[in-house]
């Protein structure tokens, strides 16, 4: 090979391995996270869980993908602790920082106990009463604030005509606000499973006042029992924080000429300790609980691990066992299915015990019926003996 050549191929060599400066070089996208609500404003109360905490989690997780991530990606906290940060100044921290793009964490919930699903919002004036009363909830974090009334220009969340201040707005951020709500939203159905309530538009103070493309999502439910379970375990919220991160990416590599990989090279470490997590989850780790009978009584085999019960009572709300309601009632266990609660009575072998202590609590709950279980999943009463035949 002559020197010249020799030299060339060094040359190409070099330039083919030394990742390009021009990245680096570029002046950072800078993407506000911002955990909603934080120190005494809790935001909204699930079972046994602060909407404050859920958000911060998740927002703390969304940041550490992006960071450690996206190299050309400065990430901005509103917050990073449980502390309180006025609405206003979370838009002001956007502002001041020149943040490329405002992403805004809640969750949601709702009188009616059965609502669930995610839900993302952008800027924008309220089509339903519905979408007016998410913002207002929302707004209504200003009123924690000691002197809310000089920070937002007379706005009070609780007048019905102050939402007019947002019809002054001119969205100039909307197309890339929407593109970033739907690449988001999509993300998260295809992870929660929850329902998908879609991309909603309404005056929420926080995208008001940020100067770049930004939205706010409601995570989920914290009123709905399944909803709060997903949202408070460490493991999903990697989960939630790693769809927020593919629909930021997707949005990044559209609106830049970056072309980073949706699914993070370096993705958030698994929970070390999921038994702790489970046990301050709103449910049980296991989906039935039975009071135990009393070791006087003869041990019941059963066959395959087939149980069957009598179900005589549902609940959106968890009752106690110990609950006087129950005093009569013999082995009082239960399972959530569908939203609710389920109490059963009686733990049986066969479906002709069942049925005897079917016919005693009738007495009590008319409306009682069997039902079958194979250890905790729940199977039909004719399932149930087609495996006590195997
Ligand atoms: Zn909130």
């Amino acid at each position: 090979m002559n020197k010249k050549l020799g030299l060339l191929l060094c040359l190409a060599f070099f330039f083919a391995c030394t990742p390009t400066n021009a990245q680096s070089d570029q002046k950072p996208f800078k993407v506000v996270i911002d955990a909603g609500h934080g120190g005494h404003d809790s935001g909204c109360l699930g079972s046994r869980s602060k909407e404050k905490d859920v958000c911060l989690s998740t927002a703390l997780k969304l940041g550490k993908l992006i960071t450690d991530n996206c190299p050309n990606v400065k990430v901005i906290y509103t917050r990073k602790t449980d502390v309180f940060v006025e609405l206003y100044r979370r838009a002001q921290i956007a502002n001041t920082n020149k943040a490329d793009l405002f992403i805004s964490i809640h969750c949601n919930a709702a009188e009616n106990h059965s609502a669930s699903g995610t839900e993302t919002w952008v800027m924008g004036l309220h089509k339903s009463e519905a979408n007016l009363a998410v913002a207002r909830t929302e707004n209504a974090a200003m009123l924690k604030e000691k002197n809310y009334e000089n920070n937002y220009e007379g706005y009070n969340p609780n007048s019905p005509e102050a939402s007019i201040i947002f019809s002054l707005y001119s969205n100039a951020y909307l197309t890339n606000s929407i593109l970033l709500a739907n690449k988001v939203q999509k993300n998260m159905v295809n992870t929660n499973h929850f329902t998908n309530r879609g991309i909603k538009q309404a005056g929420f103070w926080v995208l008001y006042k940020v100067a770049m493309p930004s939205i706010l999502i409601e995570l989920g439910f914290l009123s709905n029992l399944e909803n709060e379970k997903y949202l408070t375990q460490d493991a999903n919220q990697n989960q939630m924080a790693t769809a927020i991160y593919k629909g930021f990416v997707e949005y990044y590599n559209t609106v830049t000429n970056h072309h980073l990989e949706s699914t993070p090279a370096s993705p958030l470490p698994v929970s070390e300790t999921p038994a702790a997590t489970e046990q301050e989850s709103p449910q049980p780790q296991q989906t039935t609980e039975t009071q135990r009978p009393s070791p006087l009584l003869p041990e019941k085999t059963f066959t395959n691990d087939v149980h069957f019960k009598v179900q005589f009572l549902s609940s959106p709300k968890k009752i106690a066992l110990t609950d006087k309601r129950f005093k009569n009632i013999p082995e009082v266990g239960c399972f959530y299915e569908n939203s609710l609660w389920k109490y059963t009575a009686g733990d049986e072998p066969t479906q002709a015990e069942a049925a005897n202590i079917l016919k005693e609590v009738k007495k009590v709950y008319q409306d009682a019926f069997l039902v079958a279980f194979q250890g905790d999943k729940k199977i039909t009463v004719a399932e149930a003996n087609a495996l006590l035949k195997k």
